[in-house]
């Protein structure tokens, strides 16, 4: 089945990609300029995740952030890296760092969040 994508999806997709990194609800909520209500854009972003087109963040705010899948090595585990917070610009960015680590098999883990926090690139070079 081939699921169309609605305006709304268009537009919640298409501000991730040009960011370039993740944002939370609210930033996406600003950003957006058709008239869509907070449960819709919350049902959308749910949905991608649940599709793997999006992945969640939790930052050290508690806050969720969303960010674009990687997709170009299907083979690795998308969850499974680190982010970058920035503690300037407040900007969180994937790292392409495998998450590893080893535990005992009695543990099902089904999800990793790792985030290292600090100055990025961009902040450092100002
Ligand atoms: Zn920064
Ligand atoms: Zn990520």
């Amino acid at each position: 089945m081939i699921r169309r994508n609605t305006p709304a999806k268009e537009a919640v997709l298409n501000i991730l990609t040009l960011a370039g990194k993740a944002m939370s609800q609210d930033a996406i909520e600003q950003e957006i300029d058709l008239e869509i209500n907070r449960a819709t854009i919350y049902r959308i972003l749910n949905s991608f995740c649940d599709d793997g087109i999006l992945h969640r963040i939790v930052a050290d705010d508690g806050k969720q952030y969303f960010a674009i899948s990687d997709k170009s090595d299907q083979n690795k585990k998308f969850e499974s890296h680190y982010h970058f917070k920035c503690l300037q610009c407040e900007r969180i960015e994937c790292l392409p760092v495998e998450v590893t680590f080893s535990i005992s098999d009695d543990y099902l883990v089904q999800n990793v969040n790792c985030i290292l926090t600090g100055v990025c690139k961009s902040c450092r070079t100002l």
